[in-house]
């Protein structure tokens, strides 16, 4: 059941609407838990469309396997999402700066305290982005130090292959996920993939991991598949690698491999010249999670992050 979660008029006779699709069960015996599903806010951030797409679908075939509601928000900013716009186009605004925002607010602070209400009766939320048009991210979930000791036992339900705990300090406050687990509302937020693109292997996992997480919650009764143990860690362990020149940047590796400290990442080539301008290199042994997609960069843009591990000495020898 499509419904209008918020409706604000704008100038000129138009109108902004956000909505969800409600799917509940077919024997509702009250109170049912409930997940929110949403995404969107960032309006080139598109990964998530096809999450919300594939649970619709499968909810839509087999409500007899649905025990709770689920909501499914797949566009908080519909203005963004139409005009591939991170922000929201008329008022040139990050969406998720704003929350929890204000019922005696502007325009905007409106539309997010009315997202905050709906959804903070929900025990879960998972918000899903799409990194921007710069980097790609391998599935990951991350949360904040605060909230790490009751989200990341239902993070590690995700089926992503990492869970990268912030310190409290970096997590801005004006997130939706920092409002709603400020109000006792468990947020996760889930980062994959690349803005302005669909990974349809990215989708899938994620729609396997929310079925998984589903079910713990008591929402979901169907079947499920086995899940990737994700890697749990905090700021300490990532390594960051930024550009030093002005160039064309190519990558030398593949994303999510294992690298090795001081191995090539890739080069900064300036094809006026011919030259190769910088070669960057692996801070340390470790993951690779977080590769730059856009070619084009300047001193300080972000190439690459680096999830530190020890390398396995010898891997076959974890199957006996
Ligand atoms: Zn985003």
């Amino acid at each position: 059941m499509i419904e209008t979660v918020v409706s604000i008029d704008l100038p000129v006779g138009e109108r902004m609407e956000i909505r969800k699709n409600r799917h509940v069960p077919i024997n509702q015996n009250a109170p049912l838990p409930r997940i929110n599903i949403v995404t969107g806010t960032h309006g080139d951030e598109l990964e998530g469309q096809y999450v919300c797409y594939r649970i619709n679908q499968i909810l839509s075939q087999h409500p007899e396997h649905l025990s709770g509601i689920v909501d499914i928000y797949p566009a908080l900013n519909p203005l963004g999402v139409d005009s591939i716009t991170r922000g929201i186009p008329r008022f040139d605004l990050d969406m998720n700066r704003i929350f929890p925002g204000d019922a005696q607010g502007t325009t905007e602070e409106l539309i997010a305290w009315q997202i905050i209400q709906d959804m903070k009766t929900a025990q879960m939320t998972v918000d899903i982005h799409a990194s921007n048009i710069f980097l790609r991210e391998i599935p990951q979930v991350r949360v904040n130090v605060n909230t790490a000791d009751t989200l990341v036992p239902l993070a590690k339900e995700l089926n992503c292959d990492f869970i990268w705990v912030h310190a409290a300090a970096t997590v801005l406050e004006s997130t939706l996920a920092h409002a709603l687990n400020s109000v006792g509302s468990p947020c996760l937020v889930v980062e994959m993939g690349v803005g302005m693109r669909i990974t349809k292997t990215y989708g899938e996992r994620l729609v396997a991991g929310l079925l998984n997480l589903m079910k713990r919650l008591g929402i979901w009764t169907g079947p499920t598949e086995p899940v990737t143990l994700p890697i749990v860690s905090t700021d300490g362990k990532v390594g960051f690698v930024n550009a030093g020149a002005s160039g064309i940047f190519v990558p030398e590796v593949e994303h999510w491999n294992n690298l090795h400290k001081d191995q090539l990442l890739g080069r900064i080539i300036d094809p006026t010249s011919g030259t190769t301008l910088e070669e960057l290199t692996s801070p340390c042994d470790g993951l690779l999670f977080t590769l730059r997609e856009y070619p084009v960069v300047n001193p300080g843009s972000l190439i690459a992050r680096v999830l530190e591990v020890e390398m396995p000495q010898n891997k076959e020898s974890t199957h006996d």
